[in-house]
């Protein structure tokens, strides 16, 4: 879908990006995550064109992106700016609808996606009439995306859409975007340089440093594969727990124990960190309840799982 092969930019003779390889995926999301000033922004602007490269060459859908007009590149590209980047004259539906009235869409349509977008983002439809200094910061971001998403573009380039919020808001606010992305069958090209988030967002993870990507891995990959140790000391020694929070108990697939009557059991949606430190916390296996269904945890069905996934993405 899109493949960039040997990428080189120069700021002057500042050296943002050396020899990038990279190829996302129909359907994918690839998170490019590192430190401050290790380029990400540079590789996502290099995508859409808002940058120009020096070296090296960029297909989308198999066409070289400087052979097609700019515009028609966008039209197919959602992006969403660093910063929350709504603009503030402008009330919500103005900031969602900007794309569409450039593309000369009918009012009717413009109200229609609209309202369809709002709907999928869970923001109120009397919020369309809201300034951007009227919104919290989840809600703002919820509009970004929403804008992003204005044309239905089948890419999105998201550029830490979702940093300066509140631990609680913003992981509802990935695990809401990651839904909406896989339904609707987005590429996606995610940057931040929050760790957790990409575990949770990516397929692969594409750690770069000082302009290059150091390694390239499916989060479940890299627990036992850390190529330089430049990866081991940026993903941390707590790595493994994080990446229990990608699954859920439903994922296990436990087989419903017979025999057993609970009135109360815990929500199989809960993800399996957290089920781990409930595990922690007794010394009885813990029981899940999904209908008329009960199911009994214990903390080595997480082990032997997150081994599987390992073997799977690793093989
Ligand atoms: P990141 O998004 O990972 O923080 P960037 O891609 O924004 O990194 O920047 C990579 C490097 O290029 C940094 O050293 C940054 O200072 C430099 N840089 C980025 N944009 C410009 C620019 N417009 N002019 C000059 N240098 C820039
Ligand atoms: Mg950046």
């Amino acid at each position: 879908m899109i493949k960039l092969s040997q990428i080189r930019k120069l700021y002057d003779t500042q050296e943002a990006l050396r020899n990038v390889d990279l190829q996302i995926e129909d359907g994918e999301c690839v998170v490019l995550i590192g430190p401050s000033g290790c380029g990400k922004s540079s590789l996502l602007k290099s995508i859409n064109r808002m940058i120009d490269i020096d070296a090296g060459t960029i297909t989308f859908f198999n066409e070289d992106i400087l052979s097609l007009p700019v515009e028609q590149l966008r039209r197919k590209i959602g992006y969403c700016i660093q910063g929350v980047g709504l603009f503030p004259h402008m009330n919500v539906k103005e900031n969602v609808a900007i794309l569409l009235r450039i593309l000369k869409w009918k009012e009717v349509d413009i109200d229609r996606r609209v309202d369809e977008l709002l709907l999928m983002s869970e923001l109120p439809l009397s919020y369309k009439t809201k300034k951007p200094h009227e919104l919290s910061g989840g809600e703002a971001q919820r509009v970004g995306v929403c804008r992003a998403l204005a044309t239905d573009p089948p890419v999105l380039l998201m550029d830490e859409p979702f940093g300066a919020l509140d631990p609680m808001t913003r992981e509802k606010i990935q695990i809401a975007f990651r839904d909406i992305a896989q339904k609707l069958h987005k590429t996606v090209v995610f940057v931040t340089h929050d760790i957790e988030e990409a575990i949770l967002l990516g397929d692969r993870i594409a750690l770069m440093n000082e302009g290059q990507i150091i390694q390239l891995s499916t989060p479940e990959a890299l627990i036992q594969d850390q190529k330089e140790t430049f990866t081991k000391n940026f993903i941390g020694q707590d790595y493994p727990l994080m990446v229990l929070k990608r699954y859920r108990v439903r994922d296990l697939k436990l087989e419903p124990v017979s025999n057993l009557s609970v009135t109360h059991g815990i929500d199989m949606d809960t993800n399996l960190k957290e089920a781990l430190a409930l595990c922690i916390k007794q010394t009885e296996p813990v029981i899940f309840k999904d209908g008329q269904n009960s199911y009994a945890l214990l903390y080595s069905d997480i082990f032997s799982f997150i081994r599987g996934m390992q073997d799977e993405t690793t093989h």
